[in-house]
């Protein structure tokens, strides 16, 4: 019986949803991997109402490579979101298996709910595979809808083919199988699954594209450290929480390139602006996930240290002075030296960041007063140099301390 116009939309609908995939890439969104997968799945539920003159193996062969092919190919692209990509010599051979055992199912045993279930049984196989080591590493909003989408039409196969091996065989010739119940429930898992798919990978890539723009907002281009709207988005998300019940105390380092306006002056912008790269270059390797780097602006720049104690901020500040003075300029200013200021206090606890930043900037300017290219840290409290302020000079790492 030729298919009927309600059984044609559900590949038709599956072919529009590829379709609305691949052309969402021409607005920027990366979807042209998602879109070949529902193409392939479309076309083999295409062939699927294509009426065949007499039962043959080969169309049905066809149709199933094409189904648990856009399977596979979903799955790999839910794969690459992780950056890469495992070898396709498990899915080819998943895909020959399959093939393999509907043959055997078409030609020995002319049943077409063995078929099916072997069909379904590899694409939730598949799907399982991709999804569960995914699962464990779900880390953005992105992931999760993914996530969700893949577990719910794993789900989805996983019960029909448990419902295949339960229920009694139907008395069905291969021809009336498509148009029976077991027929229509494929045909509308495969709408339903695409659909939530589609769904899916939309919200998915939107929220990427969201956080791709929230992250260049928040970041400096010049040197890849955190920007003030980046730095201050941050404060705000850790003043709501109690931030130093974990981490213990937070170090602050205010740090500023010293007499800036000549070296632009003298060397040029472009040169000015190597100089703050060189100096977020310093910085960043200790970005991690206990300490914040972000440049203020101009050429002053901050660290915060989760669970550093007043001595090692102090440490760590020094090294990055050295650092920056040991750097070498050529061929533009092969002689030259350029230094940098510090200064360095710890956030209290219960006070507000902005307290903090302030003493810090103060300190750094403690250090500007007394001749640049040196490290003022704060008092410590109850420390052994309580009532000092800790003063590392310009002869490199040497410290001596003085009061403030
Ligand atoms: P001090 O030692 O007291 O800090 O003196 P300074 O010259 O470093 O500080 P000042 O505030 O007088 O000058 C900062 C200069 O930084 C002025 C400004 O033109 C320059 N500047 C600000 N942003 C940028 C930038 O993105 N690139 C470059 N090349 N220069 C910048
Ligand atoms: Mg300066
Ligand atoms: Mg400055």
């Amino acid at each position: 019986m030729p298919a009927s116009l309600l059984e044609w939309s559900v590949p038709a609908a599956i072919l529009l949803c590829a379709i609305g995939l691949c052309a969402a890439r021409f607005v920027g969104f990366n979807t042209l991997r998602w879109g070949g997968a529902l193409g392939s799945l479309g076309t083999g539920y295409a062939i699927m109402l294509v009426q065949a003159s007499e039962l043959s193996p080969y169309k049905q062969a066809v149709e199933d490579a094409f189904i648990l092919g856009g399977v596979i190919l979903a799955c790999r692209a839910l794969q690459s979101r992780r950056g890469r990509q495992p070898p396709c010599y498990i899915d080819v051979a998943v895909l020959l298996a399959s093939t393999a055992m509907v043959i055997v199912s078409v030609v020995l045993f002319s049943s077409a709910k063995l078929e099916t279930f072997f069909v379904q049984a590899c694409c939730a196989l598949v799907i399982w595979r991709a999804t569960l080591p995914f699962a464990r590493q779900v880390e953005t909003t992105s992931d999760k809808v993914l996530t969700a989408a893949f577990l719910f039409i794993a789900l989805v196969l996983t019960g029909q083919c448990v419902l295949y091996l339960a229920a009694p065989t139907p008395l069905l010739a291969m021809g009336e199988w498509r148009t029976s119940v077991w027929g229509t429930l494929i045909q509308y898992t495969g709408l339903l699954g695409s659909i939530a798919l589609t769904f899916a990978v939309f919200i998915a890539t939107s929220y990427d594209a969201i956080e791709k723009y929230r992250r260049q907002a928040h970041t400096d281009a010049l040197t890849g450290l955190l920007n003030r709207q980046g730095l201050d988005t941050l404060l705000a998300s850790v003043s709501r929480r109690p931030f130093s019940d974990n981490a213990g105390p937070t170090g602050v380092i205010m740090a500023d390139i010293d007499n800036f306006k000549r070296i632009n002056d003298v060397f040029g912008h472009a040169f000015g602006d190597m100089v703050l790269a060189r100096f977020g270059a310093l910085l960043r390797p200790k970005a991690d996930a206990h300490i914040c780097a972000a440049r203020l602006g101009g050429e002053e720049f901050l660290l915060l240290l989760h669970g550093e104690n007043l001595e090692s901020a102090t440490a760590i500040a020094e090294e990055i002075r050295a650092n920056f003075v040991a750097q070498r300029w050529a061929p533009h200013a092969p002689n030259s030296r350029f230094t940098a200021s510090m200064g360095v206090t710890l956030v209290q606890a219960g006070e507000p960041f902005a307290n903090a930043l302030k003493r810090a900037d103060d300190l750094l300017y403690t250090a500007k007063r007394r001749g640049r290219n040196c490290t003022v840290s704060d008092e410590a409290p109850g420390g052994a140099v309580n009532g000092l302020s800790r003063f590392s000079n310009k002869a490199g790492g040497e410290k001596c301390c003085a009061r403030a």
